[in-house]
């Protein structure tokens, strides 16, 4: 048996001939930036977040960047982000010379836990970036309630759960404004690096289209410092084929995680993912925690089984926020997480022979770890 962690090449053929269709009709446009295709992608993947505006950007890490810019935060301020997540949330914030302000998760769902998170507010807090980790919506009016109250901004790092549903809704448009990945491993992948901002605020959406084009509306009239952050034409192309295929594949994800949780024998060695009912997760990741999880990786690799770590070292202890002096045993949840979980394969490409396989192989390598 052989269980690829990721497949590019499957969903590809899956999609070839409109993929090709849609390349040529690209090339022959002659116009490669900022034009008919991501407007018409804007319009398209709004509509499916269920928000006013999309402004289609260069990758996810900008879309929250330029979203934090917009809201004019900077120097001297501070912005809750979880303890536990991909280091780019964190980044954003430090790019715009803000502060992160790590809160822990709720340890069974791995999201931000709203109770964490009044304690961690200072006078200098301006807003809050829950992510959707792993697929599954983050517990959001709870913290749209705090933040109402406090007058903080909520601004959602929506990278790894396009499509997923909180209370029905979907995740993108819950808050002040989302930060979207399209890098090729997230559930709408590109073939190379784009993201998006989704918005119900039209200043907002105002702004960032101004941000990440030179800081200009009229060609050559530059009315702020802006970037160089945009969708390209081609990218918004794929996207648009992609887009229609979400749902279906996002319903497959579902599946293989449905029968992972159905037969996979959790217990005191292996906790499974834990979806409270208002959620509706789009699996991103399929995250099992395991005390010996090296092993696990290991034999599951001899067994065929492709699994990745996300993610190994959380961000308050990682390099780049060394100079920040946290300490181990500063955020024990993270820290927990980070030497405990392992990510098993899910996607559009895992057929149900496989997920049997990996099933089997799973309840076998637990029970022979614990003999
Ligand atoms: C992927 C990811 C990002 C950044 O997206 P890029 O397109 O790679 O810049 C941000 N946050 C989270 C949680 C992610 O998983």
């Amino acid at each position: 048996m052989k269980v690829p962690f990721l497949d590019f090449v499957g969903p590809y053929e899956e999609l070839r001939a409109e993929l090709d269709e849609a390349y040529f009709r690209f090339m022959r446009t002659g116009w490669y930036i900022l034009g008919r295709e991501t407007e018409a992608f804007e319009q398209e993947f709004a509509e499916y977040c269920g928000s006013k505006y999309c402004i289609g950007v260069g990758n996810g890490l900008e879309a929250l960047h330029l979203i934090l810019r917009a809201y004019g935060i900077g120097e001297g301020d501070e912005v809750v982000v979880p303890s536990n997540t991909y280091i780019a949330t964190w980044l954003a914030v430090s790019q715009v010379g803000a502060t992160p302000v790590p809160v822990e998760p709720d340890p069974r769902t791995y999201n931000l836990d709203p109770a964490r998170i009044e304690s961690a507010l200072t006078p200098r807090t301006k807003a809050i970036m829950p992510v959707h980790l792993y697929g599954q919506p983050a517990d959001m009016d709870p913290i749209l309630e705090i933040a109402r109250r406090r007058g903080l901004k909520v601004i959602e790092d929506n990278a790894q759960a396009q499509g997923a549903r909180y209370k029905g809704r979907r995740t993108g448009s819950l808050g002040d404004a989302a930060g979207n990945s399209f890098y090729p491993g997230k559930n709408l992948g590109a073939f190379g690096d784009a993201g998006a901002i989704t918005t119900d605020d039209p200043q907002l959406a105002e702004n960032v289209r101004l941000l990440r084009n030179y800081g200009s509306k009229v060609k050559y009239h530059n009315e702020v410092k802006g970037y160089n952050s945009r969708l390209d034409e081609m990218q918004a192309a794929f996207l648009r084929v992609k887009l229609r295929k979400l749902d279906e594949w996002n319903e497959r994800r579902s599946q293989v995680a449905a029968d992972y949780l159905a037969k996979m024998r959790g217990g005191p060695e292996l906790t499974l993912p834990f979806v409270p009912d208002w959620a509706k997760p789009v699996w991103h990741l399929f995250v099992v925690r395991h005390p010996d999880r090296i092993s696990l990786q290991q034999k599951l690799a001899e067994a065929g089984v492709g699994t990745l770590i996300h993610y190994p070292v959380p961000p308050h202890l990682s390099g780049a926020y060394s100079e920040a002096g946290w300490k181990e045993g500063a955020f024990p949840i993270a820290e927990e997480l980070a030497r405990k979980v392992l990510s098993l394969p899910v996607g559009p490409h895992v057929a149900s022979e496989q997920v049997a396989g990996v099933i089997t192989e799973v309840n076998r390598i637990v029970r022979a770890l614990r003999a």
